[in-house]
């Protein structure tokens, strides 16, 4: 990942060039969006996902294929806005970052001030006391690829990286389309198990066999073990991009999946069981927890504003609930940004910004909160206003009177009705009622009716009589008090 036109483009053909792994014969190299390559006995396989808008598309859908993030940084242009983007997402993640100053060969290139600059987003390198690998390289020329893989390795190995090779297979659809005479092709990235030729596979949510399975030469391959990019014919259907794939046993078993896949799938689109990313659903996903979290991705019209923003809301935090900053950027709200919002399950704000019609629309789509304000005051009320949000409101109960019961008509086929005394305040028809029996409550409930002689009434006031009948209960006794109550809900403080 990294700004535009700072090499990652050049770095991945350089790196596939020099490094690819042979291809059985003659096959035809061609585009498949990811590819393997092998230095010193061992393997890595390389997403080329060309921006990271689709890295975390594929996230937000779920598929975290990503171990290790490559950040290119041209070294005569220095760190971007789509460099600090990227590194966003690289952290919205949890993927660790290798960071590749590129262009070295520039006459202005300028690699010191680019390892100072990524300081400041808290990238510290190595040679800084930090945990960050670099290497410095120029993708045109060649210079140190062979550093920046050594580096991939070590942190691979840093990481522990580890999968499972046995047993069925599973994978994520990196790319996918129809072609005229083979019909739908995939590209997988297989991420554990082996995937075989002939494997039945349920993919999204459609399902098919192995036909046949090719590496990014387009040789034929028959079988793919985990970390392995092939490109697959045989579906029944193209998939679409960070779509999971499952190897199952049986065509029934397919079609249990799919089936139960297209049900998630409606519910979906009707908008039940869907994660929105809203102050609601906030406090329902968090529920559990004690303390509540607010999770903000802040865009502002230039930097300086946008770290105002951060602080002041940060300010706002209380025991109760956190606020949490997850990202601070410059410019206007992006369809990157909602897809960033939505992975991190967080509200969108922006400050003298606007969010460009597709992000708008995307936002719809994805269910996330974008807010747009002009005065700091107002997007701190608001913040404050949805941190109350997520906690939930505070009930008070309100006693509205209490009645005595004198006597009981027994009504057919329609219960016991008691006859009241109203001693204090009124009794409401709307309220619920709650039955104390020697200074215990027997029971709560609502009222089923409420009269005054013959009449229905929606209230009666003490000293007054009233009939009153509660709801599904009928074992009432003279000398029982009733109580007339409501529950208010006021919002909790923060
Ligand atoms: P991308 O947008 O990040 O994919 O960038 P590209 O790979 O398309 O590179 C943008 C431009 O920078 C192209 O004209 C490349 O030839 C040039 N470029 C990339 N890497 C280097 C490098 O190491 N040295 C020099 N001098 N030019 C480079």
């Amino acid at each position: 990942m990294g700004h535009v036109d700072h090499g990652k483009t050049s770095l991945l053909d350089t790196i596939r060039k020099t490094n690819v792994v042979e291809g059985e014969a003659g096959g035809i190299t061609q585009h498949i969006g990811a590819y393997q390559v092998e230095t010193n006995g061992r393997k890595i396989t390389f997403i080329d996902t060309p921006g990271h808008a689709a890295f975390t598309q594929m996230r937000a859908r779920g598929a975290q294929i990503t171990d290790i993030v490559v950040l290119v940084v041209a070294a005569d242009d220095g760190v971007m806005p789509q460099t600090i983007e990227a590194i966003s997402h690289a952290r919205a993640a949890g993927a660790p970052i290798v960071v590749a100053v590129n262009k070295i060969d520039m006459a202005n290139a300028n690699p010191l001030r680019v390892k100072q600059e990524l300081l400041e987003y808290e990238l510290v390198l190595e040679e800084f006391g930090g945990d960050v690998q670099h290497a410095e390289i120029s993708a045109t020329k060649g210079t140190n690829i062979d550093e920046l893989v050594e580096q991939l390795g070590l942190q691979a190995e840093i990481l522990e990286l580890k999968t499972r090779r046995e047993g069925a297979a599973l994978g994520t659809v990196i790319e996918a389309q129809l072609d005229k005479g083979r019909g739908p092709l995939a590209t997988v990235l297989v991420r554990e198990g082996t995937l075989k030729k002939g494997d039945r596979v349920v993919v999204g949510t459609s399902f098919g066999r192995v036909r046949a399975m090719f590496d990014e030469n387009g040789a034929p391959l028959a079988e793919a073990l985990p970390s392995t990019p092939v490109q697959i014919v045989g579906l029944s259907n193209v998939p679409e991009a960070g779509d999971e794939l499952v190897a199952v046993q049986s065509e029934r078993e397919a079609k249990a999946l799919v089936s139960q896949r297209a049900d998630d799938g409606r519910k979906a689109t009707a908008g039940e069981e869907v994660e929105e990313v809203s102050a609601d659903s906030l406090f329902a996903a968090l529920g559990e927890s004690d303390e509540k979290e607010l999770r903000l991705l802040i865009k502002a019209d230039v930097r300086g504003t946008a770290e105002a923003v951060q602080d002041a809301t940060l300010k706002l935090s209380t025991e109760r609930v956190k606020v949490n900053v997850m990202h601070t950027l410059v410019g206007a709200i992006s369809e990157s940004d909602v897809m960033l919002a939505s992975a991190s399950d967080a509200v969108v704000l922006g400050f003298h910004v606007r969010p460009e019609p597709a992000a708008r629309k995307l936002a719809e789509n994805e269910r996330v909160e974008i807010r747009i304000f002009e005065l700091i005051h107002q997007l701190l009320d608001d913040v404050t206003a949805m941190m109350s949000g997520l906690l939930p409101p505070k009930v008070e109960e309100k006693i509205s009177g209490t009645a005595e019961v004198r006597q009981l008509f027994v009504i057919p086929r329609v219960g016991t009705v008691a006859g009241c005394a109203v001693t204090d305040g009124s009794m409401l028809r709307s309220n619920l009622v709650r039955l104390i029996r020697d200074g215990v409550q027997v029971y709560s409930g609502k009222v089923a009716s409420l009269r005054h002689v013959k009449d229905d009434v929606r209230e009666i006031a003490a000293p007054r009589e009233c009939g009153l009948r509660i709801e599904n209960f009928n074992d009432v006794k003279v000398g029982d008090v009733l109580e007339s109550y409501s529950l208010e809900e006021t919002p909790d403080s923060i």
